[in-house]
């Protein structure tokens, strides 16, 4: 058996929809589908929480809204009159319910994070019965089963809660094994778990695709598909690199590498559990079922030339806390991460020299930092500095840390290029070696590097 992720990028509108009903109905059978929201509507839902906290009279236009959204939606994709109506009930129940949480919210004046995980698990809800009885109408023997009712134990906490992967594999087993051992193909909305106190606790954003790697761990499915509008793991981004090429087959960490750094095909998050229990990935193209596509497994063979793919990054920035003896002295390197992480800020990545430690931050975080830091009071660095229209590329690859001609190569090509290579990163990752360029660099850098390593010309 398999399990199949449905992203909300194949969720947008409703033909879009109707294709990958039609592109899975001959495919699937006692397989595991795990669906997000609808494109656009746990936005819609968590926008609508702020809108309600300021004014109730938001509520029954939000609803309506949703209503609709749903509603047309089914009506375009459901032939079968009795299985319309079957939906549009359940639905309307579940809206309603919805509907008092909205005005709970209002009148109490509270947004907390378990009303918030709560509030925006409803998308995964939606969409999870309305695909089923969509698939149903294609003549596949479909149920729906939602996370709270079949034991999907989280560790309870709100916005970013882990799976408890154990407990988890016993309940999938009991409620979702005899199902899929007669043939029924079974939708869980994704996104979000059950604490063991009962309450909705979610994944965090983009967090069905952690769904579906618990849900093939708790089966011991075959392989997790990804069915994505892009072709699959690319050896470049073929908007900069016009001769790029598909990779067919790659490891856990180069694929880890690459959507943390870049690519959006997958969660980083997605990889973890997988990869524990040794069970492969394929990324599928809905533009091409029937190809391979990107496999992400255990032993990805290395390349001749080492290197998979050359990826970048661009919403990036680099602060620089200059003072003397940084290397030397104890605590400066707590204080400069304290300081930034205080702000709610994720560091992306630190690079330390005897006079300089480099954050590498989030575009949107580059103000927040640099004022902290600046304010820091006793200021005990010399200078804070900012650096802003920088570019990140990552070099990412089995071997790469054994075989350290590929650094060599790869700076040698930017030189070359003439290229100034700002910051790099070598070593926390045996995969992977990241450095930073000027964003007006960026194309030339990776094309000429991706060039270097895949056409052999260096
Ligand atoms: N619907 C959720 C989100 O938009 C989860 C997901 O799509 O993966 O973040
Ligand atoms: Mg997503």
């Amino acid at each position: 058996m398999k399990v199949i992720k449905i992203g909300g990028g194949c969720l947008k509108g409703k033909k879009t929809i109707e294709s990958i009903l039609d592109l899975l109905a001959p495919r699937v059978d006692g397989d595991i589908i795990v669906v997000s929201a609808l494109n656009g509507i746990t936005d819609m839902l968590i926008d609508g929480m702020a809108d309600a906290l300021v004014d109730e009279e938001t509520i029954a236009p939000l609803m309506s809204r949703l209503r609709n959204r749903h509603i047309s939606t089914a009506r375009y994709l459901i032939s079968n009159p009795d299985l319309q109506r079957a939906f549009s009930k359940s639905f309307g129940r579940e809206l309603q319910r919805l509907e008092r949480y909205y005005y709970g919210l209002s009148y109490t004046g509270e947004s907390t994070p378990k009303m918030r995980d709560l509030i925006s698990s409803y998308g995964e809800r939606f969409s999870a019965e309305l695909l089923t009885a969509a698939m149903r109408d294609r003549g596949v023997k479909t149920e729906c089963r939602m996370p709270q009712n079949i034991g999907m134990l989280t560790d309870g906490k709100y916005e970013d809660a882990t799976a408890d992967l154990e407990v988890i594999r016993t309940n999938f087993r009991n409620h979702l094994g005899p199902l899929v051992e007669e043939g029924t193909v079974v939708f869980l909305p994704g996104f979000y778990g059950i604490s063991q106190e009962g309450n909705i606790t979610t994944y965090g954003r983009g967090g069905t695709d952690y769904s579906a790697a618990v849900a093939t761990v708790a089966m011991e499915a075959e392989v997790l598909e990804f069915w994505k509008d892009v072709a699959g793991f690319m050896s470049a981004d073929p908007r900069m690199v016009s001769n790029a090429e598909l990779i067919p087959v790659l490891s856990y960490a180069e694929a880890a590498e690459l959507c943390y750094f870049g690519a959006k095909i997958l969660h980083p998050r997605a990889v973890e559990p997988v990869r524990r229990y040794g069970l492969d990935i394929a990324i599928k193209s809905t533009l091409d079922p029937d190809a391979r596509g990107s496999l992400i497994t255990q032993n990805s063979p290395e390349t001749p030339h080492v290197i998979k793919s050359v990826t970048q990054n661009t919403d990036v920035g680099l602060v620089k806390v200059y003072a003397s003896g940084v290397g030397a002295r104890p605590g400066m390197l707590a204080d400069v991460a304290r300081t930034v992480t205080e702000q709610g800020i994720n560091i992306k990545s630190v690079v330390t020299s005897q006079t300089c430690i480099s954050l590498l931050l989030d575009k949107k975080d580059m103000d927040e930092s640099f004022a902290a830091l600046e304010e820091l009071t006793p200021n005990p660095f010399r200078k804070v500095e900012r650096e802003d229209g920088v570019a990140l590329i990552g070099m990412v690859g089995e071997g790469m840390s054994v075989n350290k001609g590929v650094a060599a190569r790869c700076f040698s090509t930017m030189d070359e290029a003439g290229i100034n290579v700002e910051m790099i990163a070598f070593g926390p990752s045996p995969v992977a070696l990241y450095f930073l360029v000027r964003e007006e660099d960026l194309k030339i850098s990776v094309k000429a590097l991706h060039e270097s390593f895949f056409n052999g010309k260096a």
